[in-house]
């Protein structure tokens, strides 16, 4: 079944008019779609009724199945595990902070990059998202936030709008270049889901040739990049992909993306005890983003099974926070936010592949 969510607003145009439709009803198909959220053809009003069954044999309108939902307790996070048409599974956050409403999102089934701290990377990678699968995950929260029930189980004043879109969950976005760059347009389209670019971060573990084309798309999102480590030796070891594109030369490229677009680069840095948490080490990463407008990201490491790296203590955390706000160098450190629901990187889905794990629930 074709997922409508992965045609373009021109391939939808397109489609209908091999079915012998004119061409602005796939322009409509493509509102109800992006903009009303729906996911019944039966909702499409404006459309014909042997149109709109035709839709129903023969497309799919949301690829998105839930099959586990999680709260933090604090009631300021969520999390969801849906299953695609195929088998596969997915993670998808929503974070509440003060007025934002940020969602995380995933890329690929899994990850080939195999960083070495990470749930998802040890799987490797089984696939890559569609552009509609990607898009898919921001609609299914857009549409929870938009719904006035009386789940209040999370702290959300309801009808409200997403604010934020965060790629950081499970893939390497920029290994899944063209599907990203086609739902990142989808979701920032005035006419439609209309989220300001600005508004949108993608993370990256720091593919060179990718950021420079990330760069000249005209699409001015914030970058993320997943340093962990303020020098090549170490992060060779933490991130194995850096042998490849070691930290000089991605920093160059975090440059040229800082002279094109402007914005702010945040570096994501997961503190690990003994590893890469040392006062000295701080010292290499504020002499490193010196001459660069930076914001560094500090995640005390959720720990993996089968992991030597543990998290750092959270004096220590603070202590290396303040050698690098002392070099002017500002910071956020995310506080242990979510472990319970284990909203690291890729490990709920790696929970839910574990049979002794009970079924984590709410109301789906
Ligand atoms: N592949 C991309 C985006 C997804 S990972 C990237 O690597 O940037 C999102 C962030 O979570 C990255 O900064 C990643 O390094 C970090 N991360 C992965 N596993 C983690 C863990 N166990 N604890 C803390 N952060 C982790
Ligand atoms: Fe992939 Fe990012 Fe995990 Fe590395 S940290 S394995 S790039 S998802």
């Amino acid at each position: 079944m074709q997922l409508l969510l992965d045609l373009t607003r021109p391939q939808l145009r397109e489609l209908v008019q091999t079915w012998g439709q004119p061409a602005y009803r796939g322009n409509q198909i493509y509102e109800w779609l992006h903009k009303n959220l729906v996911t019944d053809p039966q909702q499409m009003t404006n459309l014909s009724k042997a149109l709109r069954t035709r839709l129903a044999a023969t497309a799919r309108l949301s690829p998105l199945e839930l099959l586990r939902q999680i709260d933090s307790k604090d009631g300021l996070t969520r999390k969801a595990l849906f299953r695609l048409p195929d088998g596969n599974t997915i993670e998808v956050v929503l974070m509440l902070y003060h007025h934002r409403r940020t969602v995380c999102i995933s890329t690929q089934v899994g990850c080939g990059i195999g960083c070495t701290f990470c749930a998802t990377g040890q799987g490797g990678l089984a696939r890559n998202l569609s552009p509609g699968e990607i898009i898919a995950q921001v609609h299914w929260f857009e549409r929870w936030l938009r719904q006035e029930d009386e789940d209040r189980s999370l702290r959300v004043q309801r009808p409200s709008r997403m604010t934020n879109v965060v790629v950081m969950g499970m893939g390497e976005p920029l290994a899944n270049y063209d599907a990203l760059i086609q739902a990142l347009h989808a979701i920032a389209d005035p006419d439609t889901f209309a989220l300001s670019a600005r508004n949108i971060t993608v993370s990256t573990v720091g593919l060179i040739p990718m950021i420079d084309r990330l760069r000249q798309e005209n699409i001015p999102v914030r970058l993320a990049v997943s340093l962990h480590a303020p020098n090549n030796r170490l992060r060779n070891q933490l991130v194995p992909i850096n042998k490849r594109y070691p930290i000089p030369a991605l920093l160059a490229a975090c440059h040229r993306y800082q002279e094109e677009t402007g914005r702010r680069i945040t570096f994501e840095y997961a503190l690990m005890a003994g590893i890469n948490d040392a006062p000295q080490q701080a010292e290499q990463l504020a002499d490193l983003l010196a001459d660069l407008r930076s914001h560094v990201n500090l995640i005390p490491l959720n720990p993996i099974p089968n992991s030597p790296y543990q998290p750092t203590p959270e004096v220590q955390a603070q202590q290396f926070q303040a050698i690098l706000e002392q070099a002017n160098i500002t910071t956020t450190m995310r506080m242990r936010r979510g472990v319970e629901i284990s909203a690291g990187c890729g490990q709920l889905r790696q929970a839910a592949q574990q049979p002794d794990i009970a079924p984590l629930i709410r109301k789906s």
